[in-house]
């Protein structure tokens, strides 16, 4: 059994990064592992816990993502560890797991790859400031190797605006970790990394006095028991018992928060920043959708008519060749949802050329809760075209 204070200890929320079969699972295996040997609040969850193999998954709208909980001295985190390629993608522009930090991993024998940029890539277009690297399988490379790779990756993070100076980089093995082998690479590159995690991932602040606003995320039917709605509550404190209302998709409806539940258990009150579940009253599961938000009553409008900053990604970038025009439709990634949206240029403006950066009015074809700071993408066929910022919510 493990127990969870949230209260005393700052909470994080934290995730693996990098190329497929780097050892991202592996490695959050170990953390949970040198951890647990470390203190009672942390339990050891094993490879085959964390890891759901990608074949047997059915690729849609779902997304594969395990979070799991370890505590160090300072703080409380919640780590995600993302099976696939596809999953990490989709859980970060859809903002499934709220990272306020990543860990990269990079496995020394293979150096940067592909998928070590795209990620990075992404985490920088969703505002990550920091990460902290983690140069994995050092107990099959020599040393100068490592220090090779080293370079390299501090080069990609230059290249993708972090601060690559600052950045630390820890060499280690999460399978000697794992296996309790007694070298440098194993439990004490583990202890050197959550030291680095703690110390240089940074929280946010989190508005505990605000008005509680939860993007819902997921949502289970608890047979006889009513309605769980899952998610990362954004701003507020969400007491057991609170009124609410549950907004988004043109859909308003009353309801309470009978139970909040933070790792399954039931707690008193969930703060924000923390993955949660809410019992909510009298809602049926199959109206709840993913993308609605369970908010304090009476403070949250929604709108589907919104201003915002948009950029245009460059084909070099990964984004577009052409042009974007007046009247330019797609899916755009937002919170916890996704909804087909239209882009009206200002000031006569006829079109904005990729690379560039522009103020635009944006229908959405239904309401939703919207905040100002909102960050958002557009996609097309699976790359990123837009990233932009709500910069208003008109009526
Ligand atoms: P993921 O796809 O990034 O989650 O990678 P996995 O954690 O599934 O690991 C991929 C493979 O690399 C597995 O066969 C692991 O046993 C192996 N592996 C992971 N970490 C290490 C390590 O530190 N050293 C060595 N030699 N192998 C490792
Ligand atoms: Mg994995």
């Amino acid at each position: 059994a493990y127990c969870i204070s949230p209260g005393e200890k700052e909470h994080c929320n934290i995730g693996t990064i990098g190329h497929v079969d780097h050892g991202k699972t592996t490695l959050t295996a170990a953390i949970t592992k040198i951890l647990s040997e470390n203190s009672t609040d942390t339990k050891f969850y094993d490879f085959n816990s964390i890891d759901r193999s990608p074949e047997e998954q059915r690729r849609g709208i779902t997304i594969y993502a395990t979070h799991v909980s370890y505590q160090t001295k300072k703080r409380h985190y919640a780590h995600t560890d993302c099976p696939g390629h596809l999953d990490f993608i989709k859980n970060m522009i859809t903002g499934t797991s709220q990272m306020d930090g990543a860990i990269l991993v990079v496995a020394a024998n293979d150096g940067t790859m592909p998928q070590t940029r795209e990620h990075l890539l992404l985490a920088r277009q969703l505002g990550l400031q920091r990460v902290v690297v983690f140069l994995n399988k050092a107990d099959i490379v020599d040393d100068e190797i490592l220090e090779l790779v080293e370079i390299e990756v501090r080069e990609l993070l230059a290249e993708y605006g972090f601060d690559a100076d600052s950045t630390p980089v820890i060499c280690g093995s999460a399978k000697n970790a794992l296996e309790d082998i007694d070298c440098k690479f194993g439990a004490p590159s583990i202890l050197k990394l959550a030291e680095a995690v703690d110390n240089y991932i940074e929280v946010p602040n989190r508005d505990l006095a605000a008005p509680f606003y939860l993007p819902v995320e997921s949502s289970v039917s608890v047979p006889g028991r009513g309605t769980v709605l899952v998610g990362t509550l954004k701003q507020g404190t969400i007491k057991k018992g609170s009124e609410a209302q549950l907004l988004g998709y043109d859909v308003k409806i009353k309801t309470a928060a009978s139970e909040v539940q933070i790792f399954r258990k039931p707690v008193n009150e969930g703060k924000a920043g923390e993955n949660m579940g809410v019992l909510v009253k009298g809602v049926k599961n199959d109206i709840v959708k993913r993308g609605m938000a369970l908010v304090a009553p009476g403070s949250f409008k929604v709108t589907n008519w919104v201003e915002a900053q948009i950029y245009i990604l460059t084909r070099d970038e990964g984004g577009r060749s052409k042009p974007i025009m007046d009247g330019y439709s797609q899916d755009m990634f937002v919170s916890t949802w996704t909804m087909g949206g239209m882009l009206f240029l200002k000031d006569d403006v006829q079109m904005i050329m990729p690379g560039d950066t522009t103020k635009v009015n944006i229908l959405l074809r239904k309401s939703m809760v919207i905040k100002e700071g909102q960050k958002f993408t557009v996609r097309e066929n699976d790359v990123t075209v837009i990233s932009g910022i709500i910069t208003d919510v008109l009526d």
